[in-house]
């Protein structure tokens, strides 16, 4: 236990030492792949070693062969930010090591998700009715949420009798939706055939609902059976969103369940401000949202928001004898809701979270950062040689180089993103908008300030000059 306290405390003041200097340190290192295995024993050690020569090596070969996602001036992908509190609060939760699965194997964990997936909904403006739980990433509750959408269309029969036989089922979405929700659909047995695509139109990129009314009546026409709808708000390529309220009309009219991937935008929504961008939202079945992106939770923390918990439980809840608790079966147990059995306590970091800072303080941030990405948006317009693509959706756009090389617009561009992440300063990633490269630009970082996003002016400009 001496060793154990000696080791805790050390491993806690080098993430302190860590997260102080980690805005000297290059976002992306400058490694080869196999470098870092090479440095690293091929085979297990038969003996004990030294602690000291562990904790050394992770200095010395682990730490700088990491990507910094703490970085301030990580603008690339989506933020995963994990804020202070959110970290003790993990620690924490590492200690006590619980497994969260029944009431009875964590209560107050299983009693505090209760009340953080309520704490969020009110943030986030969702009505009351919607219930939830915290699972560990948007693609499995998106999974969930496919599985409950393919079993409400077979009558809770596909479970027993699988889909052999079964009408052949089809969900809708918009080829900007994100890449889990092409993987839901291959596991959960639909088929990547029978996830249709409806058009996309207007400056939001967002599902055309007279395109989808037309898609389903000639899907029935046809003998098939459309079984739900997956909308997007701040979709992951350039923050494409879809008008969720009319997205909902249809799924009454043609009785469809309706799951809506907030996972990175969701976040924005603690803004009243900008909730005009999914208006209509309290018609969804389900929403998820990674408060693990940009509200600064820390990974595996995606609130997974239903209206009617029994869809799921039906359709996911396995209840074999050991895992009863007798005398005890109106508690809520939590791995019902989900794939995984075994699951963290993940409820503690949104409480210290949410607690430490407060609502306002993470919407003032939030408005930072959406009025930042736009400051820089305009300064890109406004120099020669470069185009913004797509338009700032929440903090998120797209643009491109046009340079004077006679390189592919492509070629030039992808040449470009690798010359800015090599140079180690900022840290950008590619799309592609219909068809070809756009270097996307995302303020989302928990400690970025407005210096550090128009300090990414000077290097993306003086890189391409080079270029
Ligand atoms: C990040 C993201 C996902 C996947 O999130 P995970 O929690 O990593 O599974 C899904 N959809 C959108 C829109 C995302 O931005």
């Amino acid at each position: 236990m001496e060793d154990f306290r000696k080791w805790a405390v050390r491993a806690a003041e080098w993430g302190v030492d860590y997260r102080e200097r980690v805005r000297d340190l290059p976002v992306r290192p400058d490694v080869q792949p196999g470098e870092i295995a090479a440095r690293i024993a091929a085979a297990p050690p038969e003996q004990a070693e030294a602690f000291e020569d562990v904790f050394a090596d992770f200095e010395r070969i682990i730490a700088p062969g990491m990507t910094n996602w703490q970085h301030p001036r990580f603008f690339a992908y989506f933020p995963a930010n994990a804020a202070p509190p959110s970290v003790v609060a993990e620690y924490l939760v590492k200690a006590m090591a619980a497994v969260c699965m029944l009431w009875q194997t964590s209560p107050a964990a299983t009693e505090l998700e209760t009340r953080m997936i309520d704490w969020l909904r009110q943030a986030f403006g969702l009505p009351e009715e919607f219930k939830g739980c915290i699972q560990d990433t948007a693609s499995t509750a998106t999974l969930a949420a496919v599985l409950v959408m393919r079993e409400r269309a077979l009558g809770f029969t596909g479970n027993t009798a699988g889909l052999f036989g079964a009408q052949r089922l089809r969900v809708y979405c918009s080829p900007e939706a994100h890449s889990s929700i092409d993987r839901a659909i291959w596991f959960s047995g639909i088929g990547a055939d029978n996830l249709v695509r409806i058009p996309i139109k207007g400056p939001l990129r967002g599902a055309d609902p007279d395109a989808l009314r037309e898609l389903i009546r000639a899907d029935i026409a046809a003998g098939m059976k459309p079984a739900g709808i997956i909308g997007n708000v701040g979709a992951t390529g350039v923050g494409a969103t879809d008008p969720i309220g009319a997205l909902a009309a249809i799924a009454r009219d043609f009785n469809l369940y309706l799951h809506v991937d907030a996972a990175w935008a969701g976040t924005a929504m603690i803004c009243p401000e900008l909730r005009h961008l999914w208006a209509g939202i309290e018609g969804a079945d389900s929403i998820v949202i990674n408060p693990h992106k940009w509200l600064g939770a820390q990974q595996h923390c995606t609130a997974h928001f239903v209206r009617d918990p029994s869809t799921l439980t039906r359709t996911l809840a396995a209840r074999p004898d050991y895992l009863h608790t007798l005398g005890q079966d109106e508690v809520v147990n939590y791995s019902e809701w989900g794939i995984p059995l075994g699951r963290q306590f993940r409820a503690l970091k949104l409480w210290f979270l949410l607690r430490a800072y407060g609502l306002e303080a993470l919407r003032a941030m939030i408005r930072n950062h959406i009025a930042w990405s736009r400051a820089l948006c305009e300064k890109l317009r406004a120099t020669p040689g470069f185009e913004i693509v797509t338009e700032p959706n929440y903090s998120l756009f797209s643009f491109r180089y046009r340079g004077k090389s006679s390189a592919s617009p492509d070629d030039l561009n992808l040449a470009l993103v690798e010359a800015i992440n090599a140079d180690g300063r900022i840290y950008l990633t590619q799309t592609r908008v219909d068809g070809a490269v756009a270097i996307r630009f995302q303020v989302g970082q928990f400690e970025c300030t407005e210096a550090d996003v128009m300090s990414a002016y000077d290097v993306i400009t003086e890189i391409a000059a080079r270029l």
